[in-house]
């Protein structure tokens, strides 16, 4: 099989005209950075967010250029408004530290994804704090009240969903020649990873916006409907990528997970303070490797203290959902693609994961029913 080149695609995409039809989409100089992973290949389109109608067509032409292309497998193209590092530039789609003016006062359905109730993001101020385990038996926990419920995993510096469910393959088209996917499947719930389009150890470099187009991508054409709860893995951190996924995605909430230790509840702070910024409601805060039970002596040994960070959630004005244990059965069914909620539903700590899920479910019901308008989606 031919490997695919940059240059390749570059070419295909020439033959693309930007809507005033003087130029083509490369000279025009509105594509991004082309990332090829294997077969697949994204790229985005940076176009000021109020042509963003007319640019619809044009995305969809480079996205059908690009499949074109031999060898070529599934092709991401999206429409994302280049962020500008320096404020104000253009008033462009750049993030802001303060939340956008008054958007679709009431919380209207103007935003979001068609058939999604609820979007809540999974966070953590920093990475190998459990965050995608907690996700996991999260949605898991969220099924088990009865729910219908998806998992996103926007986690682009480490995707691990197909790794956590025991997923291989890729989405396949709803019907042929569909633009739309199906999602993936496993326990009951709907799942779409960045990882079923890049291999977990293909190292990509992504750069802001392809970010936001990739999850703007996996949002809108992945047939998600009916779904009462999507639960988003986001990427750890409180960068810039996540602020902007944080304030372009249509979130009902957002779950924190930390670990005890002092420094992780200081990068647990920041990621409230960073949904807080964006006018997300933070539904609470998950101790997770919270206390240690010995597998031998069945001894309870709390390494870091107890309550760290249930009083820290109080401090800070945050629910506490609950503590889960550093346990390596956790670990061992997690690595297995057998999450724990789902593979012994009757263990203590499946009960602790449905508790936390019934804590989230209760705070999404507080919120009110709507997902929080988004302020700045440009994709259709
Ligand atoms: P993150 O998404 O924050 O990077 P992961 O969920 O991938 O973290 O977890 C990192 C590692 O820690 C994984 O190997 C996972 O199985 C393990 N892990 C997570 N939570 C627990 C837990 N409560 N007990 C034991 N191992 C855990």
């Amino acid at each position: 099989m031919a490997t695919i080149s940059k240059e390749t695609v570059r070419d295909a995409l020439k033959a693309v005209m930007a809507p005033d039809g003087g130029t083509d989409i490369v000279s025009a100089g509105i594509v991004s950075e082309i990332v090829i992973a294997g077969e697949n290949v994204m790229f985005a389109l940076n176009i000021d967010p109020n042509n963003a109608k007319a640019f619809e067509p044009v995305r969809a032409a480079a996205q059908q250029a690009a499949e074109g292309i031999e060898g070529v497998g599934k092709v991401m193209a999206a429409l994302t408004a280049e962020k500008k590092p320096t404020p104000g530039a253009n008033g462009n789609a750049a993030p802001t530290a303060s939340p956008s003016p008054a958007q679709a006062p009431g919380g209207a359905k103007n935003a979001g994804v068609p058939g999604v109730d609820r979007i809540i993001a999974v966070a953590s101020g920093k990475g190998g704090v459990g965050k995608s385990t907690t996700a996991v038996n999260l949605a898991l926990g969220l099924a088990s009240l009865g729910l219908k419920v998806g998992v996103l995993d926007a986690d682009i510096y480490g995707p691990s969903l197909p790794r956590l469910f025991g997923l291989t393959g890729q989405p396949q088209p709803v019907s042929p020649g569909s633009r739309m996917l199906e999602p993936m499947q496993a326990y009951g719930l709907k799942i779409m990873s960045i990882g079923f389009m890049v291999e977990e150890d293909t190292p990509v470099i992504w750069r802001g916006p392809m970010v936001m187009s990739a999850l703007q991508q996996m949002l809108s054409e992945i047939a998600w409907a009916e779904l009462d709860v999507l639960v988003v893995d986001m990427p750890p951190g409180t960068g810039d990528a996540q602020l902007t996924m944080a304030q372009q995605t249509p979130l009902a909430g957002a779950v924190i997970v930390s670990t005890p230790q002092d420094l992780a509840l200081i990068d647990a702070r920041k990621g409230l303070n960073m949904f807080r910024r964006v006018d997300v409601p933070v539904l609470g805060i998950v101790e997770n490797m919270s206390y240690f039970v010995c597998s031998k002596c069945g001894e309870r040994h709390e390494i870091f203290g107890h309550g760290g960070a249930e009083n820290e959630a109080l401090k800070m004005g945050v629910n506490f959902l609950g503590a889960v244990p550093l346990d390596v059965e956790i670990r061992q069914r997690s690595d297995a693609g057998q999450p724990i909620v789902a593979s012994a539903p009757d263990s203590e700590h499946a009960g602790i994961y449905r508790e936390i899920a019934s804590k989230v479910w209760g705070g999404l019901q507080a919120e009110g029913p709507t997902q929080r308008a988004a302020p700045t989606i440009i994709m259709e």
